[in-house]
């Protein structure tokens, strides 16, 4: 089991996280509107509209982790972060350290 230690570092962690995502979407978010003002002829518009593509799915991507990290953080708040959704176990400490935010075991990963 996690002592409160751990816990606090992963909460820590969790929190720098979020916040460090969260400016990464906004900027990405702002740049979204550049591409209709870029300069140039139809080329150099359809490439930026194709890169403004590309970023919106990363955005998409990056939303997903925003829920497990808050998801996560909720764990925490509930005393039950670091147990497997699926069979309950507890999440090796390896793979929290790499991915706080993980929900499932080794196991029962994708
Ligand atoms: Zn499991």
């Amino acid at each position: 089991m996690l002592n409160q230690e751990q816990l606090k570092e992963f909460h820590d962690q969790l929190s720098i996280m979020k916040s460090e995502l969260i400016e990464t979407i906004q900027s990405e978010i702002a740049d979204e509107e550049s591409p209709f003002n870029v300069p140039g002829d139809m080329a150099d518009k359809a490439e930026a509209i194709t890169y403004v593509s590309v970023s919106e799915e990363l955005t998409a991507g990056q939303k997903i982790t925003l829920d497990k990290i808050d998801r996560a953080i909720k764990r925490i708040e509930d005393k039950i972060y670091g147990k497997c959704t699926i069979c309950s176990n507890l999440i090796e400490l390896d793979r929290l350290s790499v991915i706080p935010y993980a929900e499932t075991c080794k196991e029962h990963m994708q």
